[in-house]
C-alpha cells in the first residue's frame, strides 16, 4: 500500500507512521527524518536544508522532491511505502503524483492550540528515535524507553514553531482538499490517545490487525 500521512506539525504523524508502517509491512519515509540524518552527517543536502530548517521554512523542492524520488525508487518501497511529512504543498503532490500514485492520504487533525503545547513540551530520543512529552516524563532528560538523554529538536522553538504553523496553514492544508477531491483522503481525529488514532487509522485503511 502506498500511502500518505497528512497533518499539522505536532500532529502525532511520525508516532502514527512508526506504528502503521510496521503494521503493514512497508518503510515509513519521513522527509523531516531524511534532512536530520544529512545535516548531522554534513552531507550536501543537510548543509542546503539546514538555514530553512532552523527558520520553520520548507526546504527548496528542488532538494526535496529528488531526495523523495530517489528514495521511493529504492528496493523496499517496492510493495509500497508510508510517506510522512511529504507532499507538504500543492507542487510538491503534482511533482509526486509524477512518479507515484498513492492509494490512500491520511489526515491526522489537531487544533493549533494544542499542537503550540505538544511541540514546546516535545523531547526526542537520538538513540532508539523515540518522542515523548515532557508531561509524561519521570525525569524530562532521561529516555524511558533506551536510557539515553533525550533532547529537544532545534526547530521546537516558540518562533519557529509559529513560522511551522504558518507554513502548514498556507501550503500545506490545501492538500486535504486536493486529496479529497482525488477521492482519496482519510480524516481521523488526532486528538485523542495515541492508540485509539492507531487504531482509527488502520480502520480508515481497512486494515485487520
Ligand atoms: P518534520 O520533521 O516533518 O516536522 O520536518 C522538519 C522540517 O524539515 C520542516 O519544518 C521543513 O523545514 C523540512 N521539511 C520536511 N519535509 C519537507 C518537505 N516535504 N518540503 C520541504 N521541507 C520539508
Amino acid at each position: 500500500m502506498k500511502l500518505v500521512f497528512l497533518g499539522p506539525p505536532g500532529a502525532g504523524k511520525g508516532t502514527q507512521a512508526a506504528v502503521v508502517s510496521q503494521a503493514l509491512g512497508i518503510p515509513h519515509i519521513s522527509t523531516g527524518d531524511m534532512f536530520r540524518k544529512a545535516m548531522r552527517e554534513g552531507t550536501p543536502t543537510g548543509l542546503k536544508a539546514k538555514a530553512y530548517i532552523d527558520q520553520g521554512k520548507l526546504v527548496p523542492d528542488s532538494v526535496t522532491i529528488e531526495m523523495v524520488k530517489e528514495r521511493l525508487s529504492e528496493e523496499d518501497c517496492k510493495n509500497g511505502y508510508l510517506l510522512d511529512g511529504f507532499p507538504r504543498s500543492l507542487y510538491q503532490a503534482e511533482a509526486l503524483a509524477g512518479f507515484s500514485q498513492p492509494d490512500a492520504v491520511v489526515n491526522i487533525a489537531v487544533a493549533d492550540e494544542k499542537l503550540i503545547a505538544r511541540l514546546s513540551g516535545r523531547r526526542f530520543c537520538p538513540k532508539c528515535n523515540g518522542t515523548f512529552h515532557v508531561s509524561r516524563l519521570a525525569d524530562e532528560k532521561i529516555c524511558p524507553d533506551c536510557g539515553a538523554e533525550l533532547v529537544q529538536r532545534a526547530d521546537d522553538n516558540p518562533a519557529t514553531i509559529a513560522n511551522r504553523l504558518s507554513v502548514y496553514h498556507e501550503q500545506t492544508s490545501p492538500l486535504t482538499a486536493y486529496y479529497a477531491q482525488k477521492g482519496l483522503l482519510k480524516e481521523v481525529d488526532g486528538d485523542r490517545p495515541m492508540g485509539q488514532v492507531s487504531a482509527d487509522i488502520l480502520k480508515a485503511l481497512a486494515v485487520e490487525v
